[in-house]
């Protein structure tokens, strides 16, 4: 219950009609993409700021009444990141959403960090050029919700996630000050650090974006595998003969049941599949890359290898990939959908560990993700309203979580730690990585009101 005295300031902060308090009204953000199928908690307040001033004030009037600052762009995280665990203010920038500035001389994009992802893209894309990191979520997710979680996407494996196109920001600390970071503004290392931060360094309010020129030339393949023993090897095949390529994507074949079952896109059950895409400036170049990894999925037992004909089969291949999500959602309620990092060589083996330890407690697996990058979406089923089955499904990914780390890997590739994965953070950064982190937050967050009790390990979790 928020403190009327704490409601007026926060009023006087935003604007009267920017601050919810009704129960009814925080439901909606009590939960992220993640909480659709569990957690949920209602912070004292949600703000909707339109300004930078605005967010300082708001976050100025917490610091003063001693709440703590959850910031929140769509919502489509999956690590319960954006909700207020701890109670105190959600301040959801969806209304600071305008691209401000497209500078295609210095290859630059400035954007207020509610921006949604996908209009970065038009943006970039309508003066030439072209911004990369395209999370699955695009079309909703906001860009600082990108920074804060250093999203990635299909493409990442050939131009990096988000951190590697922020130049700059503008953000407010905890204590409501505001600063400006990287070109045109303060060379501090808080820049880099933003990327990944989930809302525990500071609130971004804008960015700016490093654009690449747009490929001229572009081939998209698909190919149908009878097990991911033969994608993978025609991974390490491709890699071998020095290719990058700009997308290199996998479904396993319950992935492919699960679009086929769902009929939210055309393809014929029973094989995994692998989406290849090469991009350049060369197109003939291109072409001799196109026919190697033709040879290479073939090579490794790929069946039905071919370029994309038309823009429309291009559009088919990737709707097959983005359609997991969407399609695993009409067969299951619920999942506990997990974003695992192996290296490359050792996918075929966890994605078999997957089967036995979905097997083991009962809960059907999907898998499917970025191939290239060994960054796997583990998706176990669940049906959270038959009793116990949401803690077979906690089970199994804990599970998952130890066999990851035995084959050197990472629990998150571009999820986040949120709440979800904060048991095993610890784990995975060690004693020494806990306490780096814990130290670069009281540097830049020393009254701990940012986020708290979001992605950094309790001091006893840490081994
Ligand atoms: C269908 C689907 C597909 C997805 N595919 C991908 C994918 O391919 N790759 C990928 O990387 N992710 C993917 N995601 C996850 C998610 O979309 C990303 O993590 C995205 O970056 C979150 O953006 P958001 O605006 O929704 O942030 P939110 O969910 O609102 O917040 C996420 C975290 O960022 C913090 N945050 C948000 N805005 C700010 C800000 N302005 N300043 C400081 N901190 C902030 C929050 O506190 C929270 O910790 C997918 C999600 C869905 C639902």
């Amino acid at each position: 219950m928020l403190d009327p005295r704490a409601r007026r300031d926060l009023e006087r902060a935003v604007g009267k009609e920017r601050v919810l308090t009704r129960p009814a009204d925080l439901a909606a953000y009590a939960y992220d993409a993640y909480g659709a199928s569990g957690e949920r908690r209602l912070a004292d307040a949600v703000v909707f700021p339109t300004t930078t001033d605005a967010v300082s004030r708001a976050v100025h009037a917490c610091a003063h009444h001693g709440l703590p600052v959850v910031p929140r762009g769509a919502g489509t995280g999956y690590a319960a990141g954006a909700v207020a665990t701890r109670g105190g203010v959600v301040v959801n920038l969806c209304r600071m959403n305008r691209v401000l500035e497209v500078d295609p001389g210095r290859s630059r994009l400035r954007a207020e960090a509610g921006a949604v992802t996908a209009a970065i893209h038009r943006r970039a894309e309508a003066a030439g050029l072209y911004y990369p990191p395209d999370p699955g979520s695009a079309t909703t997710s906001t860009i600082g919700g990108n920074v804060a979680c250093d999203a990635a996407g299909p493409h990442a494996l050939r131009y990096g996630a988000t951190a590697d196109h922020l130049c700059g920001a503008t953000a407010v600390l905890g204590d409501g000050r505001i600063v400006t970071l990287g070109e045109g503004g303060d060379p501090s290392p808080l820049l880099p650090l933003l990327a990944a931060s989930e809302g525990t360094l500071a609130v971004i309010t804008e960015v700016l974006l490093r654009l690449i020129p747009a490929p001229a030339a572009r081939v998209t393949l698909g190919a149908r595998f009878a097990g991911m023993e033969g994608a993978a090897a025609a991974v390490a095949e491709i890699t071998r003969r020095g290719i990058v390529p700009a997308a290199l994507e996998f479904l396993d074949r319950s992935a492919v049941d699960a679009v086929a079952h769902a009929g939210v896109s055309d393809v014929e059950p029973g094989a995994a599949l692998v989406l290849v895409e090469l991009e350049g400036g060369d197109a003939a170049a291109v072409g001799a890359e196109a026919d190697s990894v033709v040879e290479a999925l073939e090579a490794a037992g790929g069946g039905a290898v071919s370029p994309a004909s038309d823009a429309a089969e291009v559009a088919r291949l990737w709707a097959v990939r983005k359609a997991v999500s969407a399609a695993v959602a009409t067969i299951m309620v619920g999942k506990v959908n997990e974003d695992v990092v192996v290296p490359r060589d050792r996918i075929a083996e966890l994605v078999a560990r997957t089967e036995e330890i979905g097997a083991r407690h009962a809960v059907p697996v999907v898998n499917f993700g970025h191939l290239g990058d060994g960054n796997l979406h583990v998706t176990f089923l669940v049906d959270p309203r038959r009793p116990g089955e949401r803690a077979h499904g906690d089970a199994a990914a804990e599970d998952l979580f130890e066999a990851v780390l035995g084959m050197g890997g990472s629990l998150s590739g571009e999820h986040g730690v949120g709440t979800t994965k904060l048991a095993y953070a610890g784990r995975q950064l060690g004693a020494g990585g806990a306490d780096l982190m814990r130290r670069l937050k009281s540097r830049y967050d020393p009254a701990g009101r940012l986020n708290p009790g979001i992605k950094l390990p309790a001091p006893t979790q840490a081994s």
